[in-house]
C-alpha cells in the first residue's frame, strides 16, 4: 500500500525492560501502520542510566531535548535514576522541560485478565497534574533534623490541569468528573485545586461534577471502583490513585500512560525498568502498547488507534498468549508463559480482528485527543496573583531547644512599637502564650508577629529588622510574609490559635 501519511515520533527506549517493551511496541505499531498506508520516522534518542553515567546530571542530553522539539510526540521506556549519579529523575526532568503538566492514565477492565473486579465494569480515567506540588522537589533542611518540602498549587496550573479532565470527558463521552483533594486538611493549596473544580465545574453544566477527599476516593475505589469515570487530582494525590487504580485492573503490567503539554506530548508505560527481568524477553509489554494507542489518537490517527487497541485486547480475549504477570495471577506455569516478543507477534496477528466480551475501541465514543489551549487563567485572577495585598505581619521559623515559655518572653520583648508576638507553634500547633498539652519538642519553633495598628502594610525595613533583632536570640531560618487581600487571609491559623 502506498504510504499516505507519515509521523515523525521521538523513541526513547530507556533503561531495563525499557528497550525490550519499546521494542515490542514499534514492531505492532509498524505492522498495524504499513496495513493502513501510515509510516513512523523513527527518531532513536537516549535518556536515564546511561546518560547519567556518562556524565549528564540532567538524564536527558541535548540531542534529546532537540529530537523532541523537532517532532513533538515521544514514545518512552522506562528510566532509571541511578543512585550516585544525577540527583534529579529523567522523567521529571523530561516533564518539566517540556512543561508536560497532564499526566493521563486510563483504567479499564481488559478481557482476560484476572483481577478481583471482574464482571464490575471498571472503566476510569485518572487525571493527574503533573508538573506542580510536592514535585516542584524544593525542599530544605530547617534544622539538621528537620526536612521541609514546599507544596506548590498554582490557580494557573489547577485550571489547566481541570479544565483538562473536562474536556478528555466531554470527548471522550463520559459523564462525571470527581475532584479529589485533601481541602479540608490543607486549606490553601489543596483547597484552590477544591475550589477551581467546582468553579470549573458550573462550565460543564453537561457532566456531573463531584468533590471527594482524597482519602475516601482511595476507600471508594477498592470498594466500588465502577463509581469512577474521570478523577483529577494534584501531582502526588494523582501518582498514588493511578497506581491503586491500574492495580485493580491488571497491574503495572497493563498500566498505560500520556503526559500532555500546550505543544509536547510524551507516551510512557506507568511501570519502571524491572531492572531483573532486564534482557529476558519475559516482561509483559501491553502498558506500552496501549500507551502507544494513546500517541495515536495524539497525532490524529484514531483509526489506527483502535485496530491496535482492539488487537491487544482480542489477543487478551482469546487468552492463548498469555504474558508471565497473567500466568502468575492465575497460578499457572510461568516458564511456559509468552514472552515480550512473542506477545508483540501474537498482538500483530490479531491485527483486524475485535474483542467480542468486551467493547470494541472502534465501537466506543472515540477518545479524541485534549488539545489544550495556551491561556487558562483569566485575567482577573492573574492580577490577584500579582498584586493587591497588604502585609500585615510576619511568620519567623528559627531553631531554638528553649521551652516554649522562655522563647515566648524573649521574643516578646524584641517585637517593637510596629508589631506585637501573636503566638509560638511547633508543628503547626500553638506552644506559647497557651502551653500545649503534649508538646514534643523538634528544635524549630514558629513565632508570628502581626502588626500592632489596623489596617497596616507593613515596609520591608520593619520585618527585617525585627528578623536582625529575634537572630540575637535564635538563629531564624526562614521568613514567611503575612499578607492579606481584601479581607481574605493569605495565611493559615495554627492548631489553638
Ligand atoms: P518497576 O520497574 O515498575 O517494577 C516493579 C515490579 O512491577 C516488577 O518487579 C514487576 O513485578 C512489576 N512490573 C513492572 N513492569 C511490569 C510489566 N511490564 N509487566 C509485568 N509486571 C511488571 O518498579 P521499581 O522496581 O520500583 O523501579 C525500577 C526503576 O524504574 C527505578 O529506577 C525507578 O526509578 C524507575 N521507574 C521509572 C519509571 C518511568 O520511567 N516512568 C516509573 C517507575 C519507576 P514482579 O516482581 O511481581 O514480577
Amino acid at each position: 500500500m502506498t504510504t499516505l501519511r507519515r509521523h515523525a515520533v521521538t523513541l526513547i527506549p530507556g533503561d531495563g525492560v525499557g528497550p525490550e517493551v519499546a521494542l515490542a511496541t514499534k514492531r505492532v505499531l509498524d505492522a498495524a501502520a504499513a496495513a493502513a498506508g501510515v509510516a513512523f520516522d523513527w527518531e532513536e534518542a537516549e535518556a536515564g542510566a546511561e546518560v547519567f553515567k556518562k556524565g549528564d546530571t540532567s538524564g536527558v542530553p541535548a540531542a534529546t531535548r532537540d529530537s523532541i522539539e523537532r517532532t513533538r510526540v515521544a514514545l518512552k521506556g522506562p528510566l532509571e535514576t541511578p543512585v550516585g549519579f544525577g540527583e534529579k529523575s529523567a522523567n521529571v526532568t523530561l516533564r518539566k522541560l517540556f512543561e508536560t503538566y497532564a499526566n493521563v492514565r486510563p483504567a479499564r477492565e481488559l478481557p482476560g485478565v484476572p483481577t478481583r473486579y471482574k464482571g464490575e465494569g471498571i472503566d476510569m480515567v485518572i487525571v493527574r497534574e503533573n508538573v506542580e506540588d510536592l514535585y516542584a522537589g524544593i525542599e530544605h533542611l530547617q534544622t539538621h533534623d528537620v526536612a521541609q518540602a514546599v507544596k506548590l498549587i498554582s490557580r494557573t496550573g489547577s485550571e489547566k490541569i481541570i479544565r483538562f479532565a473536562y474536556e478528555l470527558a466531554l470527548r471522550e463521552g463520559r459523564h462525571k468528573v470527581t475532584t479529589a483533594s485533601k481541602a479540608n486538611i490543607l486549606k490553601f493549596t489543596e483547597g484552590l485545586f477544591k475550589q477551581v473544580g467546582e468553579d470549573l465545574g458550573k462550565e460543564y453544566s453537561s457532566l456531573e461534577a463531584n468533590h471527594l477527599i482524597i482519602d475516601n476516593v482511595a476507600h471508594q475505589m477498592v470498594k466500588d471502583p465502577a463509581q469512577f469515570d474521570v478523577v483529577v487530582a494534584t501531582n502526588l494525590h494523582g501518582d498514588i490513585i493511578s497506581d491503586l487504580a491500574s492495580g485493580l485492573v491488571g497491574g503495572l503490567g497493563f498500566a498505560s500512560s500520556a503526559n500532555y503539554g500546550d505543544g509536547v506530548a510524551i507516551f510512557e508505560a506507568v511501570h519502571g525498568s524491572a531492572p531483573k527481568y532486564a534482557g529476558k524477553n519475559v516482561i509483559n509489554p501491553t502498558a506500552l502498547i496501549l500507551s502507544s494507542t494513546m500517541m495515536l489518537r495524539h497525532l490524529g490517527e484514531t483509526d489506527l488507534a483502535d485496530v491496535v487497541e482492539d488487537a491487544v485486547l482480542a489477543t487478551l480475549e482469546a487468552g492463548k498468549a498469555l504474558p508471565q504477570d497473567v500466568v502468575r495471577q492465575q497460578g499457572g506455569d510461568v516458564e511456559a508463559a509468552t514472552s515480550t516478543s512473542g506477545f508483540a507477534d501474537a498482538v500483530i496477528q490479531s491485527l483486524g480482528s475485535r474483542p467480542t466480551t468486551v467493547p470494541a475501541a472502534a465501537s466506543r465514543p472515540r477518545p479524541i485527543d485534549v488539545k489544550p489551549h495556551a491561556r487558562w487563567t483569566s485575567g482577573e485572577a492573574r492580577e490577584r496573583e500579582v498584586g493587591g495585598a497588604r502585609v500585615v505581619g510576619l511568620d519567623l521559623f528559627l531553631q531554638s531547644l528553649a521551652a516554649p515559655a522562655e522563647l515566648g518572653a524573649k521574643l516578646s520583648a524584641l517585637a517593637g512599637q510596629e508589631l506585637t508576638l501573636k503566638m509560638i507553634e511547633s508543628k503547626g500547633t500553638v506552644v506559647w502564650p497557651n502551653a500545649a498539652p503534649a508538646f514534643d519538642p523538634t528544635g524549630l519553633f514558629r513565632a508570628r508577629f502581626l502588626a500592632r495598628a489596623e489596617g497596616s502594610d507593613l515596609p520591608d525595613e520593619t520585618l527585617l529588622a525585627l528578623a536582625a533583632r529575634v537572630a540575637g536570640v535564635a538563629p531564624w531560618v526562614h521568613l514567611e510574609k503575612l499578607r492579606v487581600w481584601g479581607s481574605e487571609e493569605g495565611f493559615t491559623r495554627a492548631q489553638g490559635e
